[in-house]
């Protein structure tokens, strides 16, 4: 059985965008939150998935070459 993928927490830093995910497949060098593709994870690609750029989820892992401050809230700005 596959291992299941955490719920969302505001807080939870594994949570991220689909745009600038490591398995967002988009050919794209910077992902628009609007563009769709598919989601390779490892255990959700069997699914076929095809998400948008502004979806996430907590299976995200920051794509290379990405500062990890593009997933933090802006300065002054506080999650709900
Ligand atoms: S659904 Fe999750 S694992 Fe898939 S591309 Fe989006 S953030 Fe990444």
């Amino acid at each position: 059985m596959p291992k299941q993928l955490k719920t969302v927490s505001s807080n939870d830093k594994s949570w991220g965008h689909c745009q600038n995910c490591n398995y967002f497949a988009s050919p794209a060098r910077i992902p628009l939150p609007t563009e769709e593709a598919h989601c390779n994870h490892p255990e959700l690609k069997k699914f076929e998935l095809v998400v948008f750029g502004a979806s996430g989820c907590s299976g995200f892992r920051l794509r290379q070459g990405l500062p990890v401050t593009v997933e933090e809230p802006a300065a002054g700005v506080s999650p709900a």
